[in-house]
């Protein structure tokens, strides 16, 4: 048994004797590298107990099954344990510090809750958040119009979706990156990339390198990554601003609701027994940023326009919560997500307008395809070209369509809106 293979069944077993093994005999070395002694660790990432260690081995293991993952958010977590699941050695390089958490919200949808089911995790998700099924519509007048059942993607036990805290979900993710080998490098970004021969050279801020077989820009809507690697896109505003804040769940609420309302839409989100979030998406808006100070009376005065049950939940939007205002940005790239062994996935390369409640859907599916085509095929470059075209469609499809639910909303159409909605739903309900 090698190191690697020995460190590995270490780390599985969790207990036992730890061996000691030279990194230095098993794997080639490059110039100025010394031989270094590992020892597994249960405790340690990699299960080595040195981290110059783990350096060593991810410069020397030329051509080996190496990523670099830039973005420790739902796409890089989700890819980094499908990878390591595969055997992969995986590095995250996240731009944020350790500690900062995000705030809020989100509803993993049927699609999310199968991906996460094939990790391991939806029964953590469902454990930790809200678990429900259906979204009903609320008209102007604050009157029933129609209930969306929405299908349940993991058997029929369990339900179709699940609201969940963002820092409850991040932790999830985290913990099983970390549990599976996964190291996430706080406070640093990627500065250049090359390609050299069938791997990626990586520089990163701190200025070291990485000789990795595969880069997965994983940053987000606004990914430095996607640029390193020359791919192009545009982000498009559709004239609405979405206000988010959260609020004490009230008993009715079980599945989520969703409010027209004369000129904007609300809803509400349950996220845990005890939480929810309020929604609200302003139309026709120019982009702007208000002091922090106004945005919750600001939430408050909007969501006085709507009749019914939104007069409950605006009396629950407290001025201690802090409120968030975004513009709704989409993106989509429209050639190659992928240049040499560098490709991007989740918002980098496909971001939705939140209507379709499903950009973490396709981030958490990109991650695990990601890993399963390039477990089908010999080459890098084989498994990236059909990764991309496995999900080229689904993505643009997703992303359209928020697009043309957004404007269905503005033009005040939502029985159209309704329909489309159930219709991508069941649409994304397909295989991934
Ligand atoms: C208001 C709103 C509501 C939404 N609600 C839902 C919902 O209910 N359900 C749903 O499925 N989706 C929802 N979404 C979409 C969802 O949040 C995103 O699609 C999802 O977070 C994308 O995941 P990601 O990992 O690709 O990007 P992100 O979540 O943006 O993560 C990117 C990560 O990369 C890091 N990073 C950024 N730049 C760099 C860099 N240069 N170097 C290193 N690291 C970097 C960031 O710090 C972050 O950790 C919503 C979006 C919005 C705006």
């Amino acid at each position: 048994m090698d190191a690697l293979s020995a460190g590995a069944a270490h780390r599985r077993r969790g207990t036992g004797p730890a061996p000691v093994f030279l990194l230095d005999d098993r794997l080639p070395t490059t110039d100025g590298h010394r031989p270094i002694r590992i020892r597994p660790s249960a405790h340690a990432p990699y299960g080595f107990e040195e981290i110059g260690a783990l350096e060593a081995y991810m410069d020397n293991y030329r051509g080996a099954r190496t990523a670099v993952i830039v973005g420790a958010g739902v796409a890089g977590l989700t890819a980094a344990t499908a990878l390591a699941h595969d055997g992969w050695q995986v590095e995250i390089a996240e731009v944020g510090p350790l500690e900062a958490t995000s705030t809020g919200g989100l509803c993993l949808t049927g699609p999310s809750l199968r991906a996460l089911d094939e990790l391991g995790l939806a029964d953590a998700c469902l454990a930790e958040g809200y678990g429900m099924s259906t979204i009903t519509h609320v008209d102007v007048n604050g009157e029933p119009a129609g209930e969306v059942r929405l299908p349940r993607l993991i058997g029929a036990r369990r339900p179709a979706m699940v609201g969940i805290a963002r820092p409850v979900l991040h932790r999830i993710l985290y913990t099983e990156a970390g549990r599976c080998g996964v190291v996430v490098r706080h406070g640093v970004t990627v500065a250049a990339v090359d390609q050299e021969g069938e791997l990626v050279r990586v520089r990163l801020s701190d200025g070291t390198v990485r000789q990795v077989a595969l880069l997965v820009g994983a940053d987000g809507i606004r990914s430095s990554a996607r640029d390193l690697l020359g791919l192009e896109t545009s982000l498009d505003f559709h004239g609405q601003m979405v206000w988010r804040a959260l609020v004490p769940r009230p008993l009715w609420a079980t599945g989520i609701h969703q409010f027209a309302g004369k000129a904007d839409t609300a809803g509400l989100v349950p996220l845990s027994a005890r939480q929810a979030y309020v929604f609200l998406t302003e139309n026709g808006v120019e982009r702007s940023v208000l002091p922090d100070a106004e945005l919750a009376p600001r939430l408050q005065q909007l969501l006085e326009a709507f009749p019914g049950r939104v007069e409950e939940i605006r009396s629950l939007v407290s001025v201690s919560e802090p409120v968030v205002r975004r513009p709704v940005l989409t993106a989509h790239l429209e050639g190659a997500w992928n240049r040499g062994n560098g490709v991007v996935i989740g918002d980098a390369a496909h971001a939705p307008a939140p209507q379709m409640a499903s950009g973490a859907a396709l981030a958490v599916e990109d991650g695990l395809v990601l890993a399963r085509e390039l477990g089908r095929h010999e080459s890098v470059d084989a498994g990236l070209q059909a990764f991309v075209g496995r999900r080229t469609q689904r993505c643009r499809t997703l992303v359209e369509t928020s697009v043309a639910i957004a404007g269905l909303e503005q033009a005040q159409r939502h029985h159209e809106a309704y329909r489309l909605v159930d219709s991508c739903h069941r649409l994304m309900a397909e295989p991934a």
